[in-house]
């Protein structure tokens, strides 16, 4: 839970987590709709499904018992060689190096490496770095945790508490005046702007959602009908008619909504549809309200679905909670790429 994202965003995640699925054997037997439902808002579902075939290998290999090997814990889907290295280091107090984001900077700027870190060589250097430093101690497990908290709480990416610091004496960045310019890193890719329409189509009481594939960004999570928007002055009409296969009578503004993924500031644009013929759902993709509380939601088509309940008023539904969930933060990947194609399902 925590790669990627802050501590503070993971804990009623991770507490709501352990209460139903507190062990390795409930993780490993857990239905996928299940999973996903409670990592709902966490975003990178990725980990989710690689946590859980982790748990499925470990419950095969080891007969329910986490590797204490760095190898080992290496070798299971999702963990790459930092998380190995805090595992192994934090909870077995072994001499792994871990570098992070944070623990790069702190790095950067005590040892005044001036080279940037995504360099082959100059990465190389920092985990040599990292080993060395925690070959060195007996206790790793507080070496590496120092070092995260060093770089997340006073050796921070803007105005670091250098005062505050308890390396400020070996700190090469603080004593040749380079704090600023330290790590070097290359400047972010500039925002760009991306459009989607998303539809609400109602039938009987029951509303049409789709499952985004497999392989997909998201995938396995529900969500409102939606394209992306190519061309300028495209038409909400035309595009719902040709994305669900329906003759369209009007189309109601619904809500706006915009949001930042990544280098992305992406807004949608949800339509509510009245149909010139209204037929009866035909499609296993037509839920109630009732049931679409249960689904797993991509996050902007949760809030268009409790939006939707708060406008259906709580007579059809009760008890549903209208808070959103945290948001994850610092993503490197492309959330959007491989979106589900638009035809009609
Ligand atoms: S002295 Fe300042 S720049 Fe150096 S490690 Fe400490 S907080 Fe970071």
């Amino acid at each position: 839970m925590l790669q990627q994202t802050q501590v503070k965003s993971v804990i009623p995640f991770y507490e709501r987590w352990m209460k139903a699925l507190p062990n390795i054997r409930a993780v490993a037997k857990a239905p996928s709709q299940r999973i996903h439902k409670l990592w709902e808002g966490l975003g990178y579902y990725t980990r989710v499904r690689n946590l859980q075939t982790a748990a499925r290998i470990i419950e095969a290999k080891q007969d329910g018992e986490f590797p204490v090997m760095f190898a080992d814990v290496l070798a299971l889907p999702g963990v790459g060689p930092y998380t190995a290295g805090a595992i192994c280091s934090i909870a077995f107090n072994q001499p792994t190096p871990i570098l992070d984001g944070n623990v790069i900077r702190v790095l950067t700027r005590i040892f005044g490496i001036s080279g940037n870190p995504r360099e082959r060589k100059v990465n190389r250097r920092l985990w040599s770095i990292a080993q060395n430093l925690v070959s060195g101690t007996r206790d790793c497990s507080s070496l590496n945790q120092s070092l995260m908290e060093l770089g997340a709480l006073i050796c921070t990416p803007k105005q670091p508490k250098c005062d505050a610091c308890p390396v400020i004496a070996y700190c090469s960045a603080h004593l040749q005046n380079r704090v600023e310019q330290l790590p070097n890193i290359a400047p972010r890719l500039r925002p760009t702007q991306r459009q989607f329409a998303a539809f609400i189509l109602e039938r009987e009481n029951r509303f049409l959602v789709r499952q985004r594939p497999h392989g997909v960004v998201n995938a396995h999570l529900w969500e409102f009908p939606n394209l992306e928007i190519i061309s300028e002055g495209q038409d909400a009409k035309e595009s719902a008619e040709t994305l669900l296969g329906v003759r369209i009578k009007s189309l109601e503004p619904f809500w706006t909504i915009k949001h930042s993924i990544t280098r992305y500031r992406i807004r949608m644009d949800i339509w509510r549809i009245n149909e010139a013929n209204r037929l009866p759902p035909t499609e296993e993709c037509w839920f109630t309200l009732q049931k679409l509380v249960t689904l797993p939601f991509a996050s902007a088509h949760k809030r268009v679905l409790l939006r939707l309940l708060a406008r259906n008023s709580g007579a059809r539904v009760k008890k549903v909670s209208t808070r959103l969930n945290p948001r994850p933060i610092s993503k490197t990947d492309d959330p959007l790429n491989n979106a589900p194609s638009n035809k009609r399902r």
